[in-house]
């Protein structure tokens, strides 16, 4: 098919382009990092829709949400309309939970049903495990998780699992011949709360696909075309479901790298590479060698170190890049000394070359490992966002109110329910609540049902007034989810349950900490709910939106589709919060996984860590571990830094490790091993000593690094996670201070607050009683201060 030549298509080579303008039929993209493979399969998604193909029949599968949200910018870029915003894209999971919520109850689930996180589903594993009366130190819920999560990604059921004779002499030998047990009553538990699990998304699917020849059928017309990146790190599952999509037009179009393959231990599996040239015979192959990415030195690495893997499809990565600088392998004596020397050269860097700070990322294998590098960023003023980790909705605070409202959208959600019936405490105790546990058991219905008739149940007259309280209050919420936003909801939620007013009143550190949190997350909520309005907003010319999609476009404020989208984020997804977003980028390298930056920093290139001290025991796990190492390596665009100290502290003990033997794979020609004693394997000094010698601005600390070129930029900004964990200068208020009635507060209005001090307001923010007023303090920086609960006085 010759199309005529449009804009985005300039600038790409013949192999790109092909891809790009590929129409119909099945088509597979292997191409090793770095080599134009996302922006493939974005200009192939614009291309489409130029041609005449409408968003609302394009389905593209991306790794992270973050990553869906960048290709429908670009797209709409491309074709310079926002059309793009009709496209159903983004991960396995948010496309099928999306999907779900319109047919979930022909599968005898509610269509609001509640997304269990990992934590959750842990927490059910608990409660299973009580019941059974087994032992959870030798059934410990992490290992029955991922053995659950393991069996659902191949297709296993509970009932299979229970046949399956081989899966059977692996749990007795591994002496745990109960597990087919509590799978299913961990799936029974799921379905009576009303919940699916991150697994449940992909198995849910395939089942309504198989079981409903209608809604397969529907969904087979409504996508007639299937894009999938990063399709080396698909499991069964999400093979199976792609498959049953595509089959009624078979123009489906997968990217991938074999090379890049990192998620076996969640059940990803190359096979499904070699597979789907087997599953379509007339599969047009498109190899793409050319990397527009990396320097010549990076690339040369990278191919030398992935050379060293047996199972591979072969492939050689070139570019016309310049060769750039030699890698840099840098040795410390300990691994603060390495975190130190890492900040310390991104302070150097920044300063020499005019990099800012969002131009560097450290990378690592273990979440563990940030510790160190957080506390040498903090010390030297250098702001940074940690991608993964405790985020912050894993915080309890934050989890507890989350627990409100998912119990207003899904009172069937026991493990919610559990969280906040006696919190803030409220007079139902652990004795009621074990009794309507036992109620809801025998009469085989759910503890909601049995508070709201907790009358029938013999209560103290005390207790049944508390269940009678607490049953009113969520009713109320539950009566304002038919016509209020999600952030109104939760407002109500906040005022109603005295949560807020609780934290309010904790004068700790800690417990201001978690105000703040609170109110972070109500700020979120509402910039979430004005965004969705915008989107939702129906085309201006009136185009129809499809059955589903007008439901949902409904739906797009509400609370049920702000808790799907806050449960989906992941690892990678977590935004920015500082408004700049200048700043240094923390993650594990599987959350690195198709993003570049221009300078990286590879840590703990030690035995042990890299490759994992787990993961070494089979060919197949070390061969995983070097493909990992790939995937850091070619990160980077202009330059690379790989360190290893001598020591560190692992598990509270020091221990020593060896450098990685990945290091011992890389060509002595493309690497600087100065700032690690150069080639004589006895030199006992380090990188710091390598810096000082040279004169290279070596420095220890951020005070001599001052002398040289003055002091760091002072920014307003604090390197930490979001929300910031500032040190509050404390205010004594006056003598006179009562907090005054401030409905008539107005932007430049002088004000004093409890516990903030003195202040000016910025910005006033929200109607009636849900008003919130910016207000820069004069020793605390700018805060969002809600109204109805503050201690504000207006001077
Ligand atoms: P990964 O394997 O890491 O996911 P990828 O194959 O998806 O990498 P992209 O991220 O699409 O690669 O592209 C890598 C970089 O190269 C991007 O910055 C992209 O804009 C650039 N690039 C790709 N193709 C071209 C081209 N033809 N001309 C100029 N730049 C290009
Ligand atoms: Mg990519």
């Amino acid at each position: 098919p010759c199309s005529p030549m449009r804009n985005y298509l300039k600038g790409l080579n013949e192999n790109q382009y092909l891809a790009a303008t590929h129409m119909n039929g099945p088509l597979m993209i292997v191409a090793g990092a770095g080599s134009g493979k996302t922006k493939v399969l974005t200009t192939r998604i614009a291309h489409l829709m130029a041609e005449g193909v409408d968003a609302f029949n394009i389905l593209a599968l991306t790794f992270t949400n973050k990553a869906a949200a960048e290709m429908k910018e670009r797209i709409e870029h491309m074709l310079g309309n926002n059309e793009a915003r009709n496209l159903y894209i983004g991960t396995f999971h948010s496309v099928f939970a999306r999907i779900l919520r319109g047919e979930a109850h022909r599968l005898g689930y509610p269509n609001s049903f509640t997304i269990y996180d990992t934590d959750d589903s842990r927490t059910v594993i608990k409660q299973v495990l009580k019941e059974m009366q087994l032992d959870d130190k030798h059934y410990k819920p992490n290992t029955v998780h991922s053995r659950i999560s393991q069996a659902k990604n191949a297709l296993v059921g509970p009932l299979e699992y229970a046949q399956d004779y081989y899966i059977q002499q692996e749990d007795m030998r591994a002496n745990k011949p109960a597990l087919a047990k509590i799978y299913k009553a961990y799936c029974d538990r799921c379905f009576k709360n009303g919940a699916m699990d991150f697994d449940d998304l992909l198995l849910k699917m395939y089942e309504l696909l198989n079981t409903f020849p209608e809604v397969l059928h529907k969904y087979q017309k409504k996508f007639k075309y299937i894009l999938i990146d990063e399709y080396q790190d698909t499991n069964p599952v999400q093979y199976q479901i792609t498959k049953l999509l595509a089959a009624m037009y078979e123009n489906i179009c997968v990217v991938g790298d074999d090379a890049q393959s990192i998620y076996s231990f969640r059940g990803a599996t190359i096979e499904n590479i070699l597979q789907f040239q087997k599953d379509y015979d007339d599969v047009q192959v498109i190899k793409l060698e050319q990397n527009y990415r990396s320097t010549r030195n990076i690339i040369s690495v990278a191919n030398s170190v992935i050379q060293k893997n047996i199972g591979q499809i072969p492939k050689q990565l070139w570019t016309e890049n310049n060769d750039g600088e030699k890698i840099k392998l840098v040795r410390t004596l300990t691994d603060n000394d390495e975190a130190k020397f890492v900040s310390n050269t991104i302070q150097e860097e920044r300063l020499r070359n005019h990099f800012n700070n969002k131009d560097f990322a450290i990378l690592y294998r273990t979440n563990a490992q940030s510790r160190a590098f957080e506390e040498n960023l903090r010390r030297m003023g250098i702001p940074y966002r940690i991608y993964g980790g405790l985020s912050f909705y894993q915080r309890k605070e934050i989890k507890d109110f989350i627990a409100y409202l998912r119990v207003t959208v899904n009172p069937a959600d026991e493990v919610a329910l559990e969280r906040i019936i006696n919190y803030p405490v409220r007079g139902i105790g652990k004795t009621t609540i074990e009794k309507l546990q036992t109620q809801a058991s025998n009469n085989k219905t759910t503890v909601w049902e049995i508070l709201q008739r907790a009358g029938e149940f013999g209560f103290r007259a005390g207790t049944l007034d508390a269940i009678n309280n607490f049953v009113v209050m969520i009713k109320y919420f539950q009566s304002l989810l038919e016509d209020k936003s999600a952030y109104d909801v939760a407002m109500q939620i906040g005022k109603h349950t005295n949560l807020v007013k609780e934290l309010f009143s904790d004068k700790t550190q800690e417990g201001l900490q978690r105000y703040e949190n609170i109110q972070e997350l109500l700020n979120s909520i509402k910039e979430w709910v004005d965004t969705q309005q915008d989107l939702s907003q129906i085309d201006e010319e009136g185009t129809v939106l499809e059955e589903v999609d007008t439901e949902i476009a409904k739906n797009a404020t509400s609370l049920a589709a702000y808790l799907q989208q806050i449960t989906l984020l992941t690892d990678a997804d977590e935004k920015d919060k500082d408004g700049t977003g200048d700043m240094v980028k923390l993650m594990t390298i599987h959350a690195a996984k198709g993003l570049e930056f221009p300078v990286v920093f590879v840590g703990g290139v030690e035995e042990s860590i890299f490759p994992s001290g787990l993961s070494i025991n089979t060919r197949e796990e070390l061969e995983e571990e070097r493909r990992l190492f790939y995937v850091a390596v070619t990160r980077a665009k202009q330059k690379l830094w790989l360190s290893y100290a001598n020591t560190r502290y692992r598990f509270g003990n020091i221990i020593n490790n060896e450098p990685s033997r990945f290091i011992s794979e890389m060509p002595d020609e493309f690497i600087d091993r100065s700032y690690a004693g150069g080639n004589s394997s006895n030199f006992a000094g380090n990188a710091f000593e390598r810096m000082n010698r040279s004169g290279f601005g070596g420095y220890n600390n951020a005070t001599q690094a001052e002398k040289r070129y003055g002091p760091p930029p002072k920014k307003n900004v604090l390197p930490t996670q979001a929300p910031k964990a500032n040190k509050i200068v404390e205010h004594r208020p006056s003598a006179d201070f009562v907090p005054s009635d401030t409905s008539t507060l107005q932007e430049g209005h002088k004000v004093e607050h409890a516990k903030f001090g003195f202040g000016t307001v910025q910005k006033m923010e929200g109607a009636a009683h849900n008003r919130i007023a910016t207000v820069m303090f004069e020793n605390n920086g700018e805060k969002k201060i809600m109204l109805n609960y503050a201690k504000l006085r207006i001077i």
